[in-house]
């Protein structure tokens, strides 16, 4: 009785070690195949079925079926996110510069070039969104397009200055290029004006300037884009324009120097939008302004919008 006890407890044993053997031999092989690639999956599929039939015919014939049957809907499942995850991030590199902002009507790339801090990102003169109109000392008195005041604005300003450093002597070197905003036509070439007006020293004040006896006049170029939106690109250097009333421009082309012609402290470019109505745009979106940003990437690099064209 003992004997034959033992004898069937051990064949259970066996069996039970059998089943064992089939499960940890099979499941690992489809789980790691799961991970990596179809084309291994595949491959693991053929070697499970082998080991099936060398293992025993009683467990073969149940077993195996129902995991491999369990095995193929687990695949796809499992290689679907795999592709996803792969792809995505991609895409979203290529298409989607991550912004705040709603996309204005058109995209401008930033009309100067930055680079070696060629001009002040810490004072940048934004278009005033108060719509008083101040007088004397109050000519400081603004709001910017964040709610920022002067010297990040001031009173009645239409346009963004950009001041360059270095003032007249960068100006000389002829290296401080204007570039057009976006594709478009020049619509006007205002040239032939003196380009070093500067801060009037001996009558120091808000908006005095001195053109040294000459006229107050600035060199300045407009151009018009898709949707009969207008770019005022002013104080140009005199004698430095690139293009005619007429021409065809691409986004990024240079048109001109900066220069300190008109009404100018110091060598800057003031850089103005308008609608097709006339009426002035702050491309900068903001809580003051507008949701919508007229840059491409408002927020570029060294803290102002990108040089990239769409
Ligand atoms: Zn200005």
């Amino acid at each position: 009785m003992i004997g034959s006890r033992l004898l069937v407890f051990a064949a259970l044993l066996a069996l039970v070690a059998m089943i064992g053997c089939g499960k940890t031999d099979s499941r690992p092989a489809t789980d790691g195949d799961q991970e990596q690639s179809p084309a291994d999956g595949d491959l693991d599929d053929v070697d499970v079925e082998p080991d099936v039939t060398e293992d025993g015919d009683i467990e073969a014939d149940t077993e195996p079926e129902a995991e491999l049957s369990d095995a193929e809907p687990e695949l796809e499942p499992d290689l679907e996110p795999d592709i996803e995850s792969e792809l995505e991030p991609e895409l979203e590199i290529e298409t989607e510069p991550e912004s705040p902002y709603l996309p204005g009507p058109i995209a401008f790339r930033f009309p100067l070039a930055d680079e070696q801090g060629k001009y002040s990102t810490d004072f940048v003169f934004h278009v005033d969104h108060d719509p008083e109109v101040h007088t004397g000392v109050g000519t400081a008195i603004c709001t910017n397009f964040e709610g920022g005041h002067f010297p990040y604005c001031y009173d009645e300003h239409r346009g963004t200055d950009y001041m360059l450093q270095g003032r007249f002597e960068a100006m000389d070197a002829e290296i401080a290029f204007v570039y057009t905003a976006a594709d478009g036509v020049v619509l006007h070439v205002e040239d032939g004006h003196y380009d070093r007006c500067h801060i009037d020293s001996e009558n120091l004040g808000p908006g005095n300037i001195s053109c040294d006896g000459y006229e107050m006049r600035a060199n300045y170029i407009t151009i018009e884009h898709t949707g009969g939106i207008v770019t005022k690109y002013y104080h140009l250097k005199k004698n430095s324009m690139l293009v005619e009333e007429g021409d065809t421009v691409a986004c990024g082309d240079a048109i001109a120097l900066v220069g300190s012609s008109g009404i100018s402290s110091a060598p800057h470019l003031h850089f103005q939008v308008e609608d097709a109505q006339g009426e002035v745009i702050d491309p900068f979106a903001g809580e003051f302004s507008q949701p919508e940003t007229y840059w491409y990437q408002q927020d570029g690099p060294n803290g102002v919008p990108a040089e990239i064209c769409p």
